[in-house]
């Protein structure tokens, strides 16, 4: 179990079609300043992003954004975090969101999102970290996700240790207090047959 102080959260740059998934942006961001962790996010005002770095901010809590120059020159970077780090690519980005955090946490979101989150998972089954990563669930939005994760286990391309890895609750408070217990995996990440 590793010491919690710093959570990375990947999430849409839209809003989308619920309510719900911006007050649990809210909750999250809420909740994290509210124990005293940091928040790291990808430094831009839009959609859930800036939902979520606002509820933060609102609880007088630390926001760390990491954007890429390209978007900052789109005038997307939050003009109003702790600190604002502007890197070169998205690699950058993600290497160094993944440096400055113990867990990560998916909220909502599109193709960048899951990008994102899966990178950290296929990083978290080869053991180049041990961070906590969750999918924050709301109104059921990544149900499919979770299936095909569950289709891949059953197909043997993922390891029943690893479909652990991926941690999920519908409420921000439940999900963060499962990742702070976290403990990872001790095993590789390729399955061996017995040959006929
Ligand atoms: P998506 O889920 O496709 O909206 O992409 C959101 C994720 O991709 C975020 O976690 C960001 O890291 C990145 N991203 C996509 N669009 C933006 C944007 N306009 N500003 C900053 N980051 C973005």
């Amino acid at each position: 179990m590793a010491t919690m102080q710093s959570i990375c959260v990947f999430s849409g740059s839209n809003f989308g079609v619920r309510e719900s998934y911006a007050r649990s942006a809210e909750a999250l961001g809420r909740d994290i300043a509210r124990r005293g962790w940091r928040l790291v996010y990808g430094g831009s005002q839009v959609g859930l992003m800036g939902v979520v770095a606002d509820a933060a901010l609102g609880q007088g809590g630390e926001v760390v954004g990491v954007i890429p120059e390209a978007l900052m020159n789109k005038e997307l970077g939050h003009h109003g975090l702790s600190e604002l780090h502007v890197v070169a690519s998205m690699h950058e980005r993600k290497q160094m969101m993944s440096e400055l955090s113990d867990g990560v946490v998916a909220l909502p979101g599109g193709m960048g999102t899951l990008e994102e989150l899966c990178e950290m998972l296929t990083w978290a089954q080869l053991g180049f970290h041990t961070k906590a990563c969750g999918i924050l669930n709301v109104d059921g939005y990544y149900d499919q996700l979770m299936a095909f994760f569950d289709h891949a286990l059953k197909e043997e391309y993922v390891r029943p240790e690893h479909r652990g890895i991926l941690l999920s609750d519908s409420q921000p408070a439940a999900l963060l207090d499962a990742m702070r217990v976290y403990t990872p995996p001790a095993v590789e990440k390729w399955i061996t047959r017995e040959s006929s």
